[in-house]
Parts: C-alpha cells; structure tokens; sequence
C-alpha cells in the first residue's frame, strides 16, 4: 500500500516559558519528528532536550484513556454528572467557598478562561489558584505596583542587544535553555557586551559570565537597594526620565541609604567581595543599555514582591527601561504561566489583568459575562487553599495539568490535605501521578499535538499550540471538560463554545471591554478573528489593537505607564532576610530544575534520553562541608525536614556556598518515591503574593 507523506504543521513546544515554535511531523496520525521553528520569534530554529523529545514525551504508555470514578472505569456522562453532584450539594450546604479549583501553567489561555470564568462568575468564589503561584506571583505584584498592570516591558532580543546582561535568581541554561542560548551567540558575536550572574550557586550560567556575585541566600534586595544608593551617589539617576514618568523616587531612596549607606555595608551584608560589587555597580552605573532578568530565586521568597522592586526601582530610576537592550524582565518558568496571568488565573485576579482590589472591575467583568453569582472578593491563594482543604473548610477541589503532591510546600501535608478532601477531581493526561492516585474523579485530558489554543510566553509572544492528532481513549480538551461540567451545574448559556476560537474571541473581546483608555494593552484586533486565522494565528507580542495591529515588541517607549498618574512608582523597599534561618547543625536546602526534565515528570520521566543528562536524584555540597558531615563523592545523603526524608547521591561542588545544599524539584513516587524535595520545604509564603520561600530552606543532612 501507498503510505501517505509526512505532513508539516507549525506549533508551540508545551514546557517552559521560552515559548519555542517547533515544526512537527504528522504521519499515520502521530508526530513522528519535531524541528525549531526558523520563522518564530522566540527561538529562531533552536529547540532545547526537552523541546526535540516532545513527541516521544506525550506518547505515555501511562496516558490516562477513561474517566473513572472511585477506581472504577466510567463513563464522560456519569463521572460529570456524579462531579457536578457533588459539587452541588456541597455549596447548597456550605456555599460556594467550600469548593476550589486549582489551575496550572500547562493549561493553554482558552482552558484557564473558562475556569475561571465557571468558577469566578457563576459558580460565585474565587478559589481557583494555580501553580503560577509557585512561579510568578511575586513578579505580577512587583509589576502592578511599578507599572499600574502587571507586564513585561521589554523582549527577547534586548537580552541580545545589551550591553550588561544581568541574571539573578536565574539558571538559564537550564531552565530557560534556548534564550541562553542566544545570549551565548550575541556575547560571541559582541565580546563588549558584560554578563554579570547573581546567584549564590555557581550554576551552568556562570559560564559566560564576566563576574559572578554568590551572595548571600535572600540578600537579593539588600543588593538592589545598594544599587539605588550608589545610582544616585555617583550620578547615575536618569533626572529627565525621573521628572517625566516616575514617582516615588525620594521614599524608595531614603529607605534604601538607611538599609544600606554603603558598598562596603552592602558587601557585608550581602557577603561578597566588596571590589565584585563595586564592579558591579559601577557597570550598571556607566551603561545605559543594561537589562536585568530575574526568576525564581527572587520570586519564590517570602520577600519575594520587595526583590522584584528593588530591581525594577534601579531601572526605572537609571531610565533603563522601554528602550531597546534596557528592560527588567521577569522571565516565566511555565509555556502559559504569562497567559493565565492575562485571563484571571490568580485568586487576586479577575480577566484581562483586572483585580478584585478595584469594585468598577469586578462589576465590568460580571456585566460582560452576564455573570449571575460574580464573586466579589479574592480567593484562596495556593498554599490557603491546601490548608483550608485540610481543615475541612474546603471540601471540594478540582485540580487541572499538575501535581501538588510533589510540587507544592511541605508536600506530605498538601498529601493529607487530598487524603481528608470530601471530593477530589483531577484532569490529566497521565494516570498515575502522585496527585492522579488521590482522585476521587480522574478525569482524562489531552496533551501536547492534541489539544488546540493560544500560549504567551515570556516576551508576551501569543503563540498557537497546534491540535495535529487524535486524543487518544476518551480524553477530551480541559475547556470541553469544563464547559460539560457547567452545563451539568445547570449554567447554559455562556458555555456553549464550539472551538476554542470562539473562547478567544471572547477574551480578546473582555480585554478592551468599557476600556476606556485604561488598560491599552488589549488584544482586541482578535475580538472577531476567524476560525481559519486563528488556526494559522502567528506569533504576535500583546498589545494587539487598533494603535498596534501587529503586535508590540516593547512596552514603555513613550515614558506613559499604567498607574493613574501614567508614571511609573518607585517602590520603597525594606529588605529582609528569609523567614527561617538555619538551626545549628542544620544546612539550607535550595531546590531547582535540572536541565532536561520538567516539573514532575510525568511526561518528560517517560523519555530515556532525558534521562542521560542525570538519572537520579542528587544533593549538590561544598566538598568542606561533605568533609565535615563525612560524606563522600557517590555516597547516598539523607536530608531531613518536617518528618519529611529525601535521599540523594552526593556531588561534591565547590560552587556551592558553604552551609547549603542543592537538590532537584523533579522526583516523585513514580521515579523515587523517597526523593519529594518540596516535601521538605516549609510552607512559608511572602505576605503580599503568597509565593512560598522554595529557595531557603533548614535541614539536617546526614549519611544513608
Ligand atoms: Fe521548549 Fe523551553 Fe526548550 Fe524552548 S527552551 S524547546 S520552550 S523547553
């Protein structure tokens, strides 16, 4: 017989906030091959491990096929219809803040609409979280506060222009691998451009980095209100741009020489050599295109909204921003953790980047929905809502694409808390996570090349992740799913959506709504775009309207923000040092990815090859401290925390800070079922954002 050719598709890589465009290979109704998109803004042709494996990592052998109910195989109809049951009775004899969604960066934009509009608009509670919470909720309030609405200024390619790249809290090289990438190539090709890497590990980053300050765990802030002393001490304020756009600037100066009047104060407390700060500063000082990206090792803190300030502070008060090659820029752990941002995904949040702090937005969001039971104020942010789920209070708890059991703090209580929940509905495309085996409903969910809608990256570069194949089974869109689920409670109208474009049109359409000069950072050209376009949707960076029908590469240009005065605020910054200092004898434990898998790896742990890069967990320690702990290179290392163990094999590495440890987020049951890092984390959050402290944790650490 004759076999039909490959077919070429465009599409979206489904892992980090890269946002990659990948060339997928269809045949016999299966991606048989993926390539990097030339044509596509954020990699130009590249794909990280991870990115090249996409096609072997959503063919499981573990894919969930049928819904079940109580271990029993079930059918769609039955297995809703006992959900919306129980969901039901539980607000008829509760209300509805007994129940809870909690939502993730692997949900494409139309899924977590709908979510949120079920949930916020009709069902009349906003407990739905997300894992973004875990992620980026420290860079959006750092954002709203500075700008007015939470954004990223800048792009891609000013990480490339720049002549000081600044990296702190950001292992780029392995968790956002294709922008590193690119900063490689522009540093080959403009030798003059200086990357500085601010980190208390040593990571792969530091590779190219012209100077790396390890500092202290925490004192990221110290460090930045330091900066804003000396800007200001050795001519370094933008005083034009500062007169024009900017408030706040005395306050947030005052605050910061009283912390720290000095560079040699500054290196103190920061515990770096005071010459490498200096040089620093003076770097930052004297270029006037610097871009500073930072990640998780700002965000997950429990001062984490202060760090992201104090950075923003020192460009906004150097005017290193809206300018090519000069932007802070926050730089997203997750394919949509930008894209949910944008409909609501936050329990603080509404759609369209509006907020329960304003009432004229939570009245403009009910009238566009026709909403009949609007919540009227926040939700339960992540780590909340797991405590609320354990002492009864919620009682049913509908969580999409992620896996707390492993990923949230203190993971073992988070465990319980589903263990004790009335009702536990989970959707996934794989059936046996850790999460997946407490569900009372295990719904199946399409994955990568099978379900359809947008994604925004980093750069704020909407982007299409393509349906190329069948779902394979029963599994059906997580938008689908929920909208069934709405009908069943009832609501009719408003969940009849036929393809996720018609979702689209809708947020496109609630962006701009009543707008009024606000918010211009719509994307209203896609109010009424048509399903064939958006099939084809390319790339395109929001703002997306009249003023920018292309799209908008940088944000700022005109010195015009989104507060009410159009200027953007200074923010008076306290530095503080993590919640929780170490006991004696114990060490602090920080957690982060590893290069070649993803999160929980529930898809990326079904790939061989990504295992090769490092096939179990491990515990990175300063060769002195194994020394005095008497553990050697190999040797298995056991570190304690709340009742909780992780056991890992030793790596002696000398660009560990002395007192800490490093160990990977990834392993679970599935892979090595005494290895739940965050098992071991402390549920302490920052008090603004609610981000949990991931990043400093005391344990004792111990031979096997
Ligand atoms: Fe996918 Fe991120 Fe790798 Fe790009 S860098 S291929 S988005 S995992």
């Amino acid at each position: 017989a004759v076999q039909p050719a490959a077919s070429q598709h465009k599409t979206t890589c489904c892992y980090c906030g890269v946002g990659c465009g990948v060339n997928a290979q269809v045949s016999h109704s299966t991606v048989i091959a993926v390539s990097g998109d030339r044509n596509h803004p954020a990699n130009l042709g590249r794909l990280c491990v991870k990115g090249t494996a996409l096609h072997q990592t959503s063919q499981s052998p573990d894919r969930l096929l049928h819904p079940m109910v109580n271990g029993v195989r079930s059918t769609w109809d039955a297995a809703l219809e006992h959900t919306a049951n129980g969901f039901r009775r539980i607000i008829d004899e509760h209300g509805p803040n007994a129940v809870a969604f909690y939502l993730s960066g692997q949900l494409l934009t139309e899924d977590y609409y709908v979510a949120n509009k079920l949930m916020k608009g009709f069902i009349g509670t906003a407990n739905v979280d997300t894992n973004s919470r875990l992620c980026m909720a420290a860079a959006t309030v750092a954002h709203k506060k500075a700008f007015g609405y939470d954004t990223v200024p800048g792009c891609y390619e000013d990480l490339e222009t720049t002549d000081l790249l600044v990296l702190v809290g950001s292992n780029t090289a392995y968790a956002h691998p294709v922008v590193f990438q690119r900063i490689v190539k522009a540093k080959a090709e403009r030798p003059k451009m200086k990357v500085v890497v601010i980190d208390p590990r040593r990571t792969a980053t530091c590779d190219i980095a012209d100077l790396h300050l390890a500092l202290r765990p925490g004192a990221d802030a110290f460090l930045f209100n330091g900066l804003l002393s000396y800007l200001a001490d050795h001519d370094g304020l933008d005083q034009d741009f500062i007169n024009s756009s900017c408030e706040g600037l005395d306050a947030a100066l005052a605050t910061a020489r009283a912390q720290v009047p000095s560079v040699a104060q500054a290196a103190t407390i920061c515990d770096v050599p005071a010459a490498d700060l200096e040089r620093f500063y003076q770097l930052f000082c004297a270029t006037p295109k610097a871009v500073t990206v930072f990640s998780q090792g700002i965000n997950q803190s429990s001062s984490g909204v202060d760090k992201g300030s104090s950075i923003i502070n020192c460009h906004l008060a150097s005017g290193k921003i809206g300018k090519p090659g000069a932007t802070p820029f926050s730089i997203t752990g997750q394919p949509n953790a930008m894209g949910g941002r944008e409909v609501g995904g936050l329990a603080n949040q509404l759609a369209a980047h509006m907020g329960f702090d304003n009432p004229a937005h939570i009245d403009k969001v009910a009238r566009f929905w026709h909403a009949p039971n609007m919540a009227q104020h926040e939700g339960l942010k992540a780590v909340d809502m797991f405590e609320a789920i354990h002492r009864g209070e919620i009682k049913a708890v509908w969580i999409m694409a992620t896996n707390p059991v492993v990923s949230m703090p203190d993971a073992n209580f988070v465990r319980e808390a589903l263990e004790r929940c009335e009702l536990v509905v989970v959707n996934e495309c794989i059936a046996n996570t850790d999460t997946a085996k407490l569900a009372n409903v295990l719904l199946p969910a399409t994955t990568w090349s099978e379900k359809h809608g947008t994604v925004t990256n980093s750069e704020r570069c909407i982007s299409l992740q393509k349906g190329l194949v069948p779902a394979p089974g029963e599994a059906l869109n997580d938008w689908d799913i929920l909208c069934r689920f709405a009908r069943k409670l009832g609501f009719e109208q408003g969940f009849d959506y036929q393809h996720p474009v018609d979702i689209f049109r809708e947020h496109s359409a609630l962006s701009a709504f009543e707008n009024n000069g606000e918010r211009d950072f719509d994307i209203s050209a896609f109010a009424t775009i048509s399903k064939a376009d958006y099939n084809q949707l390319a790339p395109v960076q929001w703002p997306v309207n009249a003023a920018a029908p292309n799209g908008t590469k940088r944000m700022f240009s005109d010195g015009r923000f989104f507060t009410p005065s159009k200027r953007a605020r200074l923010i008076s910054v306290t530095a503080r040092f993590p919640k929780k200092p170490p006991n004696n004898g114990q060490m602090i434990m920080n957690t982060g990815r590893i290069r070649d898998q993803w999160h929980t790896m529930s898809r990326t742990g079904n790939a061989p090859h990504l295992m090769s890069h490092m096939d179990e967990p491990g515990v990175d320690i300063h060769p002195a401290d194994a020394k005095q702990l008497g553990l050697s290179e190999g040797e298995l290392a056991v570190l304690e925390n709340l009742g909780a163990r992780y056991l890992g094999r030793i790596k002696l590495n000398d660009g560990q800070r002395r007192g800490e440890v490093f160990v990977p987020i990834h392993w679970n049951d599935r892979f090595a079922s005494s290895s739940r890092a965050d098992a071991l984390v402390n549920a302490i959050t920052d008090p603004i954002c609610g981000q949990p402290e991931f990043k400093h944790s005391p344990v004792k650490v111990s031979a096997y």
